[in-house]
């Protein structure tokens, strides 16, 4: 999961303010590292480096990017690869000019493509997908830079949203399946794209649409043209936007990410009858769901847990290790909500079990009578390669143990999860054409090497 802005204004020089501030907003899908590219009509300029938006950025910066467009991108880690060297927006020089990516998603025949780009005499500087379709671009059979990302996103399999500007032009490009969101916003005088719709409001531009799947969007200094370059009749976004990834505040597929959470948390409390005195949620991508159940159930709601702001997500921190120390300095507990009480604990998901083992310790360390952990998504039991780093099956909780041994792994008096009939329900229409192999091994875009429904052994209550 990473997130990407690119911004076109007709008139006025401030894509690198536009950027940051789009990047600010965007922060939670990626604090590793980020990057802008500017244009001022003539050349290309970029900033990227190691750490936060506000880290990496200051006036003295953004001065140094001047023009009217921009992309910029904020990076999730990968084991083994954090490096500024792997910070996006790439940029090169080809024979379409200056070209600058960045990407969002993950490309399961990335290695296929490389190998076939190496063979013909390719040297990559970095372990990003973004380089190998920049090469595929460069590498097109045509003069013209709009049919060359189109003949290179047609050799694409996996998931993709890509920012992509020259001297000129700013060009979004959402994958055939609309695995990866991306959306088009229009300011006074110019427009927007962005992988969530948080970050059109931050800039102060008006949502206008999400860019379709298998949809190309070109905005010249006129306006934007948009073509279809390989539809494929159904939106399979990914499910877990709903569930953990996107700001609450963002409208994705027509849907709020907060009223469907609320709604996820209604159809908990229809699914699961557990008697306690309050419902703390674990913050913050818990809270909506939590106060959806506390409504329905009507059990109070109480915010038990404090988070820290200023550590990152546990969830994408690179190592076993750093994520277990991340969860120590994250939480701290309202003791007089939680001492002696029967508390109900909903956290979004449980994927390797280590952040949830971590909260109901320091539950049990306040001194509640009971904790009983309510999971606002079905057993995560298979990996994403479609660009959410969650290692392998066997890091994942729910694919190698029973719920009881899951139970006594992370330590709650009971675990219960949403059904995937209930996650539906909840997500509406069209969420069964959604991505969501991680709780079904079901996945959209064949993986190389991956059983398709392997055996699992977690079941939704
Ligand atoms: S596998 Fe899960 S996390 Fe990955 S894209 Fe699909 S729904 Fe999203």
């Amino acid at each position: 999961m990473c997130g990407v802005f690119g911004v076109s204004l007709t008139n006025r020089n401030e894509a690198a303010r536009y950027t940051f501030l789009g990047l600010y907003a965007l922060q939670h899908r990626g604090q590793e590292s980020c990057g802008i590219v500017t244009s001022d009509g003539e050349a290309l300029a970029t900033y990227k480096a190691m750490g936060l938006v506000s880290e990496v950025f200051n006036d003295e910066r953004l001065l140094r990017l001047p023009g009217r467009i921009g992309i910029g991108h904020v990076r999730y880690p990968r084991p083994g690869q954090s490096s500024v060297i792997n910070a996006l927006p790439l940029l090169a020089r080809s024979r379409y000019g200056k070209v600058a990516i960045a990407h969002d998603g993950s490309l399961v025949n990335a290695d296929e493509l490389s190998e076939k780009l190496q063979a013909q005499g390719v040297i990559f500087q970095t372990a990003t997908d973004s380089e190998i379709i920049l090469n595929l671009i460069a590498q097109a059979d045509t003069t013209d830079l709009e049919q060359a990302v189109i003949m290179a996103a047609r050799q694409l399999q996996g998931a993709f949203a890509l920012v992509i500007m020259t001297e000129q032009c700013l060009i979004g490009i959402r994958d055939p399946l609309g695995i990866r969101p991306l959306c088009l916003g229009k300011t006074e005088d110019g427009y927007v794209l962005a992988s969530e719709s948080c970050a059109l409001s931050t800039v102060g531009a008006e949502f206008i649409r999400d860019v379709l799947p298998g949809e190309m969007i070109v905005i010249g200094s006129q306006g934007f043209n948009s073509y279809y370059y390989g539809w494929h009749g159904e939106e399979n976004l990914c499910i877990f936007e709903y569930i953990y990834f996107a700001r609450p505040d963002s409208i994705m597929s027509n849907r709020s990410v907060y009223q469907t959470r609320l709604r996820i948390g209604s159809q908990l409390a229809k699914e699961i009858n557990i008697a306690a005195e309050v419902v703390v949620p674990a913050p913050d991508s818990g809270v909506a769901a939590a106060l959806g159940f506390a409504k329905e159930s009507g059990i109070p709601f109480e915010l038990g847990l404090i988070k820290n702001r200023y550590v990152g997500r546990t969830f994408i921190q690179p190592t076993q290790a750093m994520r277990e120390l991340g969860v120590k300095i994250k939480l701290n507990p309202v003791n007089p909500v939680l001492k002696g009480k029967k508390v109900i604990l909903i956290d979004d998901s449980v994927v390797r079990g280590t952040t949830s083992a971590k909260t109901v310790q320091l539950l049990r360390e306040v001194g509640v009578a009971e904790v009983h952990l309510i999971v606002a998504s079905p057993p995560y039991i298979s990996p994403c390669y479609y660009g959410i780093n969650t290692s392998g099956k066997s890091e994942l909780i729910a694919a190698n143990y029973s719920l009881d041994e899951i139970r006594a792994k992370i330590g709650p008096d009971s675990i219960s999860f949403l059904s995937l009939d209930g996650l539906y329900r909840a997500v509406g229409n069209g969420a069964a054409q959604m991505c969501r192999a991680c709780f079904t091994g079901e996945y959209p875009v064949p993986i190389p090497g991956e059983k398709p429904n392997d055996e699992y052994k977690v079941r939704c209550v």
